[in-house]
């Protein structure tokens, strides 16, 4: 204890006399100076009373970089900190104006995912970049008409056609299922027809595949796509897109699970030129989901990155 005393005391000491010293270097630094300024004041008078102005323009010059000196140091530490006001001010507005729309672009994400991970059956994706798998198979129904379905849409499809009829519309379904042979044999016709009105074989073809995929490409392999047209209808083409039934249909059809595969609006998108009689089964959830964000089916693999 004693001891700890004494050091105390010692070291007390010992910062007393060094601060002493310091004051008084300190003290004779500054009456150091205060004469050296004083010389100096009295030499500029001095020289400008001979006329020798030399000195004041030095001393005016030395104080004009002093001055900027200063200033420059001032304005390099303000926009600093503007940069440092600045980044906080953007930081804040972004997170204000993109946190919402990033929010709600995640929830959308994120509800796809659950709605494909329920539907991934139905959701089967084939364009011309997609074809089929090989031995794709489902479990086929033959519709009185003759046309073939995969049996697990048909209720839906049976309810959709009957509230059309309902609603006083009058519907042929045009085409359901098509084998690889029976698709190969519609390409070929389609192709030969163009050749017949004068186009060469790669044109003829180019055009082809803007209405009918080669084997293996066409969503009517799946037995989940339908052609439907209002009863009476002579060709499937665009002007199908005013026909009372095919509106309805359209207008209704996601209530069943259906979609408009192929819109006017999504031509880029799919590939595929406006088919207003080309109705795709997804389910009545993605169907749902795809109808209210304006989705085609390749945009809504786009939407959960696949
Ligand atoms: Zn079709």
């Amino acid at each position: 204890m004693e001891r700890a005393k004494e050091i105390l005391i010692y070291l007390k000491d010992k910062i007393v006399a060094g601060c002493k010293f310091l004051w008084k270097h300190i003290k004779r630094g500054f009456k150091k100076l205060r004469r050296w300024f004083r010389r100096y004041i009295r030499r500029l008078i001095r020289h400008t009373k001979e006329k020798d102005y030399s000195l004041l323009i030095y001393t005016i010059i030395a104080i004009v970089l002093f001055i900027l000196f200063i200033v420059l140091i001032g304005k390099l530490f303000s926009h600093k900190n503007k940069d440092k006001e600045k980044t906080t001010t953007e930081i804040t507005t972004e997170a204000t104006t993109e946190d919402p729309a990033v929010a709600a672009q995640n929830q959308l994400i994120s509800q796809a995912n659950t709605i494909y991970q329920n539907n991934s059956s139905f959701m089967v994706l084939v364009n011309s970049t997609h074809p089929l798998q090989d031995g794709y198979a489902f479990e086929q129904y033959t519709l009185n008409c003759g046309e073939i379905i995969d049996s697990r849409i048909h209720t839906d499809l049976v309810n959709m056609l009957e509230a059309c009829n309902d609603a006083g519309h009058e519907y042929a379904i045009v085409s359901g299922y098509r084998n690889k042979a029976k698709q190969q044999t519609d390409y070929d016709d389609t192709v030969a027809t163009y050749i017949g009105q004068g186009m060469t074989q790669e044109e003829a073809e180019a055009e082809a595949s803007k209405y009918v995929q080669k084997p293996g490409y066409s969503e009517h392999e799946t037995g989940l796509a339908l052609d439907i047209a209002g009863l009476g209808y002579t060709s499937l083409d665009e002007s199908l897109a005013s026909d009372e039934t095919v509106v309805w249909l359209m207008n209704n059809c996601y209530n069943y699970g259906f979609i408009v595969r192929y819109p006017s609006d999504k031509t880029a998108v799919t590939g595929i030129s406006y088919e207003p009689w080309h109705f795709r089964y997804v389910g009545v959830e993605a169907a749902t989901f795809m109808h209210d964000n304006n989705l085609s089916l390749e945009e809504f693999y786009q939407l959960i990155g696949m």
